[in-house]
């Protein structure tokens, strides 16, 4: 099980490296860290699991994150309009994006950085990603094309940045004149990436 101290922060050269593809078929070893990674991110949307193990609510974690340098990461976010993303990715592409770029309004977190930020980081507005989805419940691989837009998809777009060696800390600005917010600014997200 995935906690508050697997996870390393800021500062560790893990996540400043590009990971690498993973190899298919997946090891025994790849396929639970995909269910762990999963499992990580459900657990810190669940009141009585953050309260039991101290965890810091997220909507996804990338492998760099638990300092393996492997081309995966989990999403577990539920879109403005209801739409649920669940999510384990293996080697995923990313094949289109918008010309319009986006932000988070009041920035983004990232469990991997503890301190306060100041600032917006520009995202695509849409984002289309060809990866593999691992399903631990089945043990099952399948092929999958995403279509990823606004809030849902700047967190995809947070994760792939980790698999490139990237946080959101080294995109930071103060104001971003031609981008939108991704929502109303009055709505505010206490979750972590
Ligand atoms: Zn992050």
């Amino acid at each position: 099980m995935i906690l508050m101290k697997h996870i390393i922060r800021e500062g560790h050269k893990t996540l400043e490296t590009v990971a690498k593809d993973v190899r298919l078929p997946l090891s025994s070893k790849d396929k639970k860290t995909l269910k762990d990674m999963l499992q990580f991110v459900k657990n810190s949307q669940d009141d009585e699991m953050v309260e039991q193990y101290g965890l810091r609510p997220a909507v996804g974690i990338a492998a760099p994150q638990i300092n393996i340098q492997k081309r995966m990461f989990a999403v577990h976010v539920t879109d403005f309009d209801g739409t649920p993303y669940s999510y384990a990715l293996v080697n995923p592409v990313l094949k289109a994006k918008s010309d319009e770029v986006i932000y988070l309004p009041g920035g983004e977190g990232c469990l991997s950085v503890d301190r306060e930020t100041s600032g917006v980081t520009p995202r695509y507005k849409w984002v289309d990603f060809d990866a593999y989805a691992y399903d631990p419940e089945n043990d099952k691989l399948f092929e999958i094309s995403l279509h990823l837009e606004g809030y849902v998809g700047i967190v995809f777009q947070h994760e792939f940045d980790h698999i490139n060696g990237i946080l959101f800390t080294m995109k930071l600005f103060e104001t971003l004149p031609f981008a939108k917010p991704a929502f109303e600014a009055e709505k505010t997200l206490e979750v972590s990436q």
